[in-house]
Parts: C-alpha cells; structure tokens; sequence
C-alpha cells in the first residue's frame, strides 16, 4: 500500500514513571508512517483525497502535550487509536515514539516503542428466536453502531428461517452486517458477547432458543483458532441462514480457507439441499 511518512517530530511532552518526567519534562521523537491509498490524490492533485500530513504532525503534537501518561506504550497506543480515528482515510499506522533522554542512569542513544495498528473490516452475522426478534436485532444493530472503535458499513435484509440443529423451537430472524473496526478479534467476541448478555441471552442448550447470537463470520481473510473463537466461522458454510445475509452483503467475499466466494458457498449448500 501507498505510504507518507513523518519522521523525528519533535515534541517536548511529559511522559514517564518518575515524577521528575512529570515536572520537567523533554523531548520525545515520533516516527509515524501512514498507509493508505494515494493514487486518486495523485492523479488529481487534490488534497481532500489524501491525508494532511500537516494536520496529522500538529494532531500528534497536541496529543502528546494534552495527556502525560507514563508509559511510552500508553503514548503509542493512544495516540495510534485517536490518529486513525481523526483521520479515517489512513488504513494502517506505524508509530514510533522515541524517548533518547530517558532517565536510566547510564549512557544510550536512544529507546523506543513502535507499534502498528489498523482498522479492520469484519462481518458479523446477527440471529434470534425468543421473544421480539426484530427488536433484538435492531437493539443490537445500534449498540454496536455507538461502539467508538467501530463503524457499521452496511447491514443486510432480515430473513426469516427454520432452527437449525435438531431442537424443537421457533423461527429465526437472521441477518449480517459489515464493520469497520479498531478491536482485535477477541475485543471483538468480548463486546458481543456483553451485547448478547444485555438481551438477557443464557447458553442453556446449544443450538438451542436463543434472544441474540452474534458471531463473527469473517475478519479481514485471517485465519485463527483458540479456544474461544474460530475465524472464519467454522460452520459458516454449512448455514444457509448466515449465506444469504451475506450473499446480499458481500457476494464476492472469499473465505480464507475454503477459496469459494460467499455466492458460490451459498448455491453449493442450495445444490446439495435439492439433491
Ligand atoms: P452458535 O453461535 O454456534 O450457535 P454460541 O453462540 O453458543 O453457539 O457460541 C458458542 C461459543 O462459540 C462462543 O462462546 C464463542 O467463544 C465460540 N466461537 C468460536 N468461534 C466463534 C465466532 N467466529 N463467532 C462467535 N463465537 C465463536
Ligand atoms: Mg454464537
């Protein structure tokens, strides 16, 4: 990806464990390089299509004078956070912040935290069958729309379907939905999980009746397994009530594993179900 990169800002700041940092303060260095797609800009000369590396070096400045915190990983993450936030055009960041007088009582050039961080595109399909269903989903819908580390791209038709796995219960309300979003895949389940519980959701019987079930479905094409979360959704493919929401979200998109798009695993399960 296309990049602009800010080298050595200098910012007298406060940050530190010792309350002398605190007091006296000095110089930190930010290194920051900024991924995002620069051709449209390019090819305009149009400053609206691209990142003020101006706005972002004053942003920066200001946010390391506005906050004293006392570690430079705090500065980092932080500042990473709000940067991509005010600049949503940037899709990666890589921060540096440099700290060359630090007080360890010995000689050194200079030590420094670098991190990088992203917004993320997830899908997240929605379903429930107890109680008012439609407002389940709609409650969950604008929860995770005031979320401020996420944005919700688009959100498909709501589809009526039968339970799935062999329990007595009634219909389901299914839909998908696209975000954007600064969480890690495990921040990500954590908040629907709380939103599920807010519904009032209780895991009594699998598959069984459920107010909210929130899965994430796909996160960027990572693949990832632990012990709590499997991504892509490891039966997403075999759930016709998670294909067609995504079918009229993401047709195109492809899983990670299988190689097939989302339109194709969706007529392979519809074949196989007419057969
Ligand atoms: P299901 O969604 O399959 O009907 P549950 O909602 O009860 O079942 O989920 C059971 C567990 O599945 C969750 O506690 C979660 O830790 C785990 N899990 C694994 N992968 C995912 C995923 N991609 N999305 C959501 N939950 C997942
Ligand atoms: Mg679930």
């Amino acid at each position: 990806m296309d990049k602009i990169k800010i080298e050595d800002l200098e910012v007298f700041a406060y940050h530190g464990v010792y309350p002398e940092e605190n007091e006296n303060g000095q110089n930190f260095y930010i290194n920051a390089t900024l991924y995002l797609q620069t051709r449209e800009a390019g090819k305009s000369d149009n400053l609206t299509l691209s990142v003020h590396y101006g706005e972002v070096c004053h942003f920066m400045n200001d946010f390391m004078k506005q906050h004293t915190f006392q570690l430079i990983e705090t500065v980092a993450e932080r500042m990473a956070e709000a940067v991509l936030l005010q600049f949503p055009l940037i899709e990666v960041l890589q921060l540096e912040i440099r700290k060359p007088s630090a007080p360890i009582g010995l000689p050194f050039a200079s030590v420094s935290v670098e991190i990088e961080r992203a917004w993320h595109t997830a899908y997240i399909a929605i379903g429930s069958n107890m109680g008012d269903k439609q407002q389940y989903i709609e409650q969950a819908i604008e929860k995770i729309k005031k979320h401020p580390l996420l944005n919700v791209i688009s959100v498909s038709k709501l589809l009526v379907t039968k339970p799935y796995g062999g329990v007595e219960q009634e219909d389901f309300l299914n839909g998908a939905m696209e975000i954007r979003t600064l969480l890690l895949p495990e921040e990500l389940l954590d908040f629907l999980h709380e939103i599920e519980q807010q519904a009032g959701r209780e895991r009594l019987i699998h598959w069984g009746p459920r107010t909210l079930d929130l899965d994430i479905i796909f996160y960027d094409n990572l693949v990832y397994d632990s012990e709590t979360l499997t991504i892509p959704h490891a039966d997403m493919h075999n759930r016709e009530f998670v294909l067609i929401p995504m079918n009229d979200i993401a047709p195109y998109k492809r899983h990670a594993v299988l190689g097939k798009t989302v339109h194709q695993m969706l007529n392979e399960l519809q074949e196989l179900s007419r057969n």
